[in-house]
């Protein structure tokens, strides 16, 4: 194993490449561009041996790309505080050919709890004591921001403001991202995703506004969040090679393709995962580019899987600066895309099928599957993606299963917290002006 320090370099190269608690910091390149491993770790099963439970695994993978770092000898106590909830891989098929991953056992019952967890940990770690309050961006499409603000609230010298686009997030989304009070504030944007993501950006590159503010990222641009999210993979992957002796292959619901990332990294350095397959909701961008091998973001659509609605995925970046060459896009994923109609139908027989209860994103991925061709669906270990808890859609869920969905006790005590929220233009200036009034 290398242990001279690894950096991480801008997708677009036009800014110096920076160490990992740097990159955190940073949240977006100087360029405009994201951070990626300017070079890979390489690790082999054999380097995971004796390691037990998600944060251990953790440990062994992350270990090299901290190395050198100052978040280095901090690692493990991060990870295990903020990998403190299960992941488990539940066998569908009786021959056990296909699983689901269960990402929705943390706090807020959604995946973005592994990253955001992971970040806080590190931010607060990070901070010297007496240093200016740090105020963290972060647009979301539904889950991000959740599971920002639950990771964050109660933390000393950090600020949260979640931006969310009115009315495109589900009743009970909202609730979650207007639950909170003291360092956290939620602003529902007049737009889209789409539209707060850019906000996010534009406030990075506002001099002006970074000269008053010092300001941070949360959202899976933000490196911190994607690299732990390799660690789930990490382990799901290894304790189906131990048990079964063969590779993973994962189907994971994508939006803004920071888990779907998460998983190809694991792979690139060594991990025993096959295929990827990312799943699609009508947002379908990336399976048109795999298709016609164009680059075409388009404005978001409205779509049954909200945390999904994303026409202009951040991390395709990463995506293209890991494969440059589209064949070599083309050999390393494939992408599909799945209609409302289709995640209706596919929640009911998941349902009628194997007694799963899934959300609208986790059935994409379960689309996914059924429309793989036989002789690939037995030829692999598939694992399904979950995503997030059906408890968090039950306006969706409940009419098509024909019962009541039962919410995480997580969950229920979000939601018995009063909300509030300001609703604010889609312009810079209005985000200037809340920025300016917090700090
Ligand atoms: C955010 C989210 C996704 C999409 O993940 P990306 O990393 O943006 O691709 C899928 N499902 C749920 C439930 C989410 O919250």
């Amino acid at each position: 194993m290398n242990t001279a320090a690894l950096l991480f370099r801008s997708s677009r190269g036009g800014a110096p490449p920076l160490p990992l608690s740097a990159a955190l910091a940073q949240g977006l390149a100087p360029d405009g561009g994201l951070y990626v491993p300017g070079s890979w770790p390489r690790l082999t099963a054999a380097d995971f041996s004796g390691a037990a439970g998600l944060a251990e695994v953790g440990g062994r993978l992350l270990a090299p790309f901290a190395a050198g770092d100052a978040l280095a000898p901090r690692l493990q106590q991060i990870l295990n505080e903020a990998f403190n909830f299960p992941a488990p891989c539940v066998a569908l098929d009786t021959d056990g050919r296909l699983a689901v991953l269960e990402l929705f056992h943390g706090p807020t019952a959604a995946f973005k709890d592994f990253g955001a967890r992971f970040l806080a940990g590190a931010f607060t770690r990070l901070r010297a004591p007496g240093a200016r309050p740090l105020t963290i961006l972060v647009a979301t499409s539904g889950d991000t921001g959740g599971a920002v603000a639950a990771a964050f609230h109660g933390r000393p010298g950090i600020n949260v403001v979640v931006l969310f686009p009115k009315g495109l997030v589900s009743r009970t989304q909202e609730r979650q991202l207007t639950c909170w009070d003291g360092n956290v504030r939620s602003l529902a944007v007049r737009g889209t995703f789409d539209d707060c993501q850019r906000l996010v950006k534009e406030a990075f590159l506002d001099t002006q506004l970074r000269a008053g503010t010092e300001l941070s990222s949360a959202n899976s641009i933000n490196l911190g969040r994607l690299l732990p999210q390799s660690v789930y993979y990490a382990a799901s992957s290894l304790a189906i090679l131990r048990e079964h002796g063969e590779p993973a292959s994962f189907i994971i619901p994508s939006g803004n393709l920071g888990n779907a990332l998460a998983c190809l990294w694991a792979r690139q350095v060594g991990l025993p995962i096959a295929d990827v397959v990312l799943a699609h909701n009508a947002n379908r961008s990336v399976p048109d580019y795999l298709q016609s091998g164009e680059w075409q973001p388009r404005a978001s659509i409205a779509t049954l899987a909200s945390a999904m609605d994303v026409g202009n995925p951040s991390n395709l970046e990463r995506l293209r600066a890991l494969y440059p060459q589209l064949a070599g896009l083309r050999a390393a994923v494939s992408a599909v895309t799945v209609s409302d109609a289709q995640i209706r139908e596919r929640i009911r027989q998941g349902y009628a099928q194997y007694g799963q209860i899934w959300c609208p994103h986790t059935a994409t991925a379960a689309e996914a599957w059924q429309r793989l061709p036989q002789a690939l669906r037995a030829a692999r270990r598939w694992v399904l993606v979950a995503t997030a808890h059906a408890g968090k859609f039950p306006e969706i869920v409940e009419p098509l299963i024909g019962r009541a969905v039962p919410v995480p006790p997580s969950l229920a005590a979000l939601f018995a917290r009063p909300t509030h929220s300001v609703e604010v233009d889609a312009s810079l200036a209005s985000l200037r002006a809340v920025l300016e009034e917090q700090s």
